[in-house]
């Protein structure tokens, strides 16, 4: 049988608790440890406003191009355990803090509606935290249904955002 051809997967990282930089890199470090999976690149990362309940601190947000073979929901499975193994509560306030989000924008150029799973991730293209560190990596790519990431980075505020050191 012949290998299906890994994926090309783009995650947005976000975290503002327990020490928000630190979340993101140890995260980073676990995609690195996925399975049949490749961490190919990832952008700086970015300190950002929150975009739930105002009175939480800031986030810290990055994006991470792996290659894959995993299946969607493998992929999701897998994110959600590094978000609990780095200390995740899931029972808690819609959009409130957390120590770290893993989110899956894009699957290649597909397009997923399924139970628990909708890609392109349906923030892509309204969140600066998300496109700016996209664009680093790739402002080409056409996110399906949406645009082009450049283009689309003109619809949002960067102005917000800041680079960590
Ligand atoms: P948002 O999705 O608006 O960024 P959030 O990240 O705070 O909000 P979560 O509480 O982390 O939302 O996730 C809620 C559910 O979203 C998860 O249980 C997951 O099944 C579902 N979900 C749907 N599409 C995706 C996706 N592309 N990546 C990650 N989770 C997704
Ligand atoms: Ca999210
Ligand atoms: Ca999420």
């Amino acid at each position: 049988m012949v290998a299906k051809a890994p994926t090309r997967v783009f995650i947005g990282l976000g975290s503002n608790l327990a020490g928000p930089a630190q979340q993101v890199r140890q995260a980073l470090r676990a995609l690195v440890g996925l399975p049949a999976t490749r961490l190919q690149a990832h952008s700086s990362l970015y300190r950002s406003p929150p975009m739930g309940p105002r009175w939480q601190p800031d986030y810290v947000n990055a994006v991470a191009e792996l290659r894959t073979a995993l299946m969607p929901y493998a992929l999701l499975a897998a994110l959600q355990r590094i978000e609990s193994h780095q200390g995740r509560n899931r029972n808690s306030l819609h959009w409130g803090p957390r120590t770290l989000d893993l989110d899956i924008l894009l699957w290649g150029r597909r397009r997923l509606k399924l139970p628990g799973l909708i890609v392109p991730h349906p923030g892509v293209a309204q969140r600066a935290f998300v496109l700016y560190p996209l664009a680093e990596l790739a402002p080409g790519l056409d996110v399906p249904g949406c645009g082009r990431v450049e283009q689309l980075l003109a619809h949002v505020d960067g102005g917000t955002l800041t680079r960590v050191g």
